[in-house]
């Protein structure tokens, strides 16, 4: 469809909308490598001194000012590392990972040396590491451990404009330790992109903190226990916006047809795509790709039945793709910040993690799909989902202003002008969006026991607490008198409390390694490759043998069964990446798995104490008896996730929320003529289009089993039934 081409609303430039982000500073150089050079540094006195004097600092300035990279080393150099760590966290482990690496090349030391990080399931730090950068969430669960943030002298607690759940509760958390007086020294730097800091303030310096807070202490304005906002001043170039003049109803195709037009047409400078997943990323990496060697070929060979366009010609620049998103390997991920090589235009294609987290240098152009990939809690249902979303206003303003921070710039939005007027002023904080089981756990495990007078920035949803105090109830993990051994063991494992039991039930049936396999695989992202459009779109050929083979390995009973058999057998084969691309599987996410179950075996043996894993691995691979107990620790740990058959349909109802579901096509059960009665899954959702509910990573299950390991919830007349 001709309605994405930009330049074609460019140019009919009465019709086509567009506006100016923020107005241009002039005379501003181009940012260099030096740290002096960004925007911050004219600040970095007053950041110091409103450090010293107040416990807590707020600290607002655009994305690409210096915030998550200098502030640290600021701190450092004033000599705040010889007074313990200071954490810096991040909602979104890429952006932990790639700054970490950058202020370490910045302060000229190696990663885990004097700067280190730690996220889920990788910790590179050491004694001598002094800056931490941690996702939020690592934080939160260390905190159980260490409540008064004891070994930290400052902890900053940066992107707070993204509302994670976590950096959340961490305000919490903060707020009660600053309230109890119990860390007069502790520095606490809020950093954030927007523009909104009274928010912030506003709840640090709320009611409950009068005595801590409640004004000078012999130091004049400031004194320990104020808060001050700093703002660092914008340098923002121009940034033009153009909007699709109808809606685009495939934006992968869009994304791909505009790259190439600003790729042939504009003048040099990278560009930079905003999709909502790594699916689609993946599927546009594929098409640019195609369409980049059709192109280098009509270069290089004019053919005059399929001449290139006359403004393509003038074009030389060679085009470098860079993916970037969680789950994509390190050592990959740093390729979109290497400087573009010279007479070749970088493409980023990238999750929102490029809105705020991260700032990619030499971008000129950026394409928004407006999309986002958001969870989303129903307390009614009692359902988690991943939902494909509208950005908010506020994000396509971050993501055009992504253009605009070198030089002036321009955003292609692939929605209309009037669709971006109904978008919602921010995304909505995922406190109120999210299942809140894990949290309430974590907080007994911290010892609190009344969650509803927790200091929340905001309430989460009514109804959402019950929900999930009555899940942990349910699964074990709480009673009357509060957390249960099985409770506080499940809030040790980084994992959702259902897959901690998983892990914890396996030893009883046991199939503790084969578990510890499964739930290390449950803990990675996309095993399959067939699930990913770039996938669906291989030839034909491949397809057919990739599926022929991906049927061989496939256990009949379910998709746990089968993740479980390819881990095996990749593990078995020498030639790793030549079974996987026979399979259809991601190499890639099988070696994540493989570092996430040593770390979850570890995790295992401090918990519990030496576990001897022989013995709570009965059964051979591939024995049958392997199959069952594995099948009957599924049942036992997942039953909340049970689903029953509803004949003559081939849909499921889930036990919990009573929703009807289809089984997602991508399971192995969908292949069988008749299926069981009673399954358990790991994911639900619901697709975009059509809005069908589905379940995925679906095993059979034995209704008697649901009887005997979940008595509260299922009568042997109801399974029969
Ligand atoms: P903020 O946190 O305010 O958004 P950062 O401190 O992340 O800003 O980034 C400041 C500047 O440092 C960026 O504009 C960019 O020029 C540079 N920078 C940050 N990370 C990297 C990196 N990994 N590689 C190259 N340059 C980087
Ligand atoms: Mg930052």
């Amino acid at each position: 469809q001709q309605a994405s081409s930009p330049s074609a609303s460019a140019s009919a430039s009465a019709s086509a909308a567009h506006a100016v982000v923020v107005p241009a500073v002039p005379a501003a150089d181009v940012a260099t490598d030096s740290g002096d050079a960004l925007p911050i540094a004219e600040k970095r006195d007053e950041i110091l001194k409103a450090v010293e004097e107040n416990q807590v600092v707020i600290l607002m300035g655009e994305t690409g000012s210096g915030k998550t990279t200098q502030v640290p080393i600021y701190l450092h150099h004033a000599g705040y590392t010889s007074k313990g760590v200071i954490a810096i966290t991040q909602p979104r482990r890429v952006a932990a990972i790639t700054v970490a690496h950058r202020v370490a090349q910045e302060l000229s030391s190696q990663v885990g040396d004097l700067v280190g990080y730690s996220v889920r399931f990788e910790d590179v730090t050491s004694a001598a590491t002094k800056i931490r950068f941690a996702t939020d969430g690592f934080l939160l669960r260390d905190c159980v451990r260490d409540g008064d943030f004891s070994r930290y002298s400052v902890l900053i607690l940066d992107e707070a404009h993204e509302r994670t759940l976590a950096t959340d509760m961490l305000f919490g958390l903060v707020k009660r330790l600053l309230v109890a007086g119990k860390r007069p020294q502790l520095r606490v730097i809020v950093m954030s992109a927007t523009l909104d800091p009274s928010k912030y303030g506003g709840f640090f310096r709320s009611a409950g903190v009068v005595p801590l807070f409640g004004g000078a202490r012999g130091r004049g304005a400031g004194g320990v226990g104020c808060v001050r906002i700093v703002r660092i001043p914008g340098r923002q170039h121009p940034v033009e916006i153009f909007h699709t003049p109808a809606a685009e109803e495939d934006y992968v195709e869009a994304a791909s047809i505009t790259v190439m037009q600003l790729h042939v047409e504009q003048p040099p400078g990278d560009i930079l795509v905003f999709l909502p997943g790594q699916d689609d990323i993946e599927a546009l990496q594929q098409l640019l790709e195609d369409k980049r060697v059709k192109l280098d070929r009509l270069r290089r060979h004019p053919s005059p039945s399929d001449p290139l366009p006359p403004s393509w010609q003038s074009s030389s620049l060679d085009m470098l793709i860079c993916p970037i998103y969680a789950a994509l390997p390190v050592d990959q991920q740093v390729e979109a910040f290497r400087p573009t090589p010279p007479h070749t235009r970088k493409v980023v294609l990238a999750t929102n993690i490029a809105e705020t987290s991260i700032t990619l240098p030499g971008i000129r152009y950026v394409v928004d799909s407006g999309k986002v990939k958001l969870t989303t809690f129903n307390p009614r249902t009692g359902v988690e989902m991943l939902l494909r979303q509208d950005v908010s206003k506020a994000a396509a303003m971050q993501r055009s202003g992504r253009a605009g921070r070198e030089a002036p710039g321009q955003a292609y939005r692939l929605f209309t002008e009037a669709d971006s007027q109904g978008l919602a002023d921010q995304t909505p904080p995922e406190i109120t969006r999210a299942d809140l089981a894990q949290i309430v756990l974590q907080m007994r495990a911290y010892g609190i026991s009344n969650e509803e007078s927790f200091p929340f920035l905001d309430a989460p949803k009514e109804g959402a607490l019950d929900k999930a105090v009555k899940m942990l109830q349910d699964l074990g993990a709480l009673d009357n008198r509060g957390l249960t051994d099985l409770g506080h063991r499940l809030s040790g494992l980084p994992v959702v409390p259902m897959h901690g039991r998983l892990l914890l039930d396996s030893m009883e049936f046991g199939c503790l390694e084969h578990m510890l396999s499964i739930v290390a695989l449950l803990s990675t992202e996309n095993v399959w490759h067939h699930t990913l459009t770039s996938e669906r779109k291989a030839d034909k050929e491949r397809r057919k043998r990739v599926s022929t083979n991906f049927r061989r390995l496939a256990h009949p009973d379910g998709d746990h069964l089968t993740l479980l058999k390819a881990y095996h057998r990749w593990n078995e084969v020498s030639d790793k990446v030549g079974f996987c691309k026979e399979h259809g599987i991601n190499h890639h996410a099988l070696v994540r798995a493989t570092k996430i179950r040593e770390q979850l075996q570890g995790l295992l043996v401090r918990l519990l104490g030496d576990v001897d894993m022989a013995a709570h691995t009965q059964a051979a691979v591939g024995k049958d008896e392997q199959w069952v107990s594995i099948k009957q620790c599924l049942a036992k740990a997942f039953f909340l996730n049970a689903a029953k058959l509803m004949p003559p349909t081939r849909k499921y109802r889930t036990e919990y929320g009573r929703q009807e579901v289809h089984v997602h096509p991508t399971s192995v059960l969908v292949e069988r003529q008749s299926l069981p009665q009673w399954v358990v899954y790991n994911d639900f959702f619901q697709t975009g289009v059509g809005k069908k509910l589905y379940i995925k990573t679906v095993t059979a299950v034995e209704g008697e089993w649901l009887v005997q390991f979940a008595p509260a919830k299922f009568t042997a007349a109801y399974v029969k039934d």
